[in-house]
């Protein structure tokens, strides 16, 4: 689902709710992807026989694979949360992240759309993640 989607089936403040929730997830992931990469890296010590040995080399790689791609997967969904809650407060009243969508056009990033919306409160206009008009 994309942003411009999901903003318009879920609302705004519940979709960034689970864009946040979705990115902290990633760094979580991340964070034990490394721990289970150091006791990886630690088992694969040649004390033990060249089986096991073995079998720590591929699991390390796999986790150091799936910490970049978790690391990688945080920054973006993040950054894109972050871009649209930035400027989802109505400037003439202030409400925040209450607007319906009018139109979308397709944005400079893949899978961010601009979205011109109306605060539901005043009724004034904007679009978003550009700057303000
Ligand atoms: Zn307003």
């Amino acid at each position: 689902m994309n942003a411009e989607h999901a903003i318009v089936t879920l609302g705004f403040r519940r979709w960034y709710e689970r864009q946040l929730l979705e990115s902290h997830a990633c760094l979580i992931t991340c964070f034990l992807c490394t721990i289970l990469l150091a006791v990886c890296l630690e088992g694969a010590m040649p004390r033990s026989g060249m089986g096991s040995t073995l079998g720590a080399l591929l699991v390390a790689m796999a986790s150091a694979a799936c910490a970049v791609w978790s690391w990688n997967h945080y920054r973006v969904v993040f950054s894109r949360a972050e871009r649209y809650g930035n400027v989802a407060h109505c400037e003439h009243c202030g409400t925040y992240g209450k607007f319906e969508v009018e139109r979308t056009k397709a944005g400079d990033r893949i899978g961010e759309p601009v979205l011109k919306v109306r605060c539901r409160h005043c009724s004034h206009r904007w679009s978003m993640p550009d700057a303000r008009h």
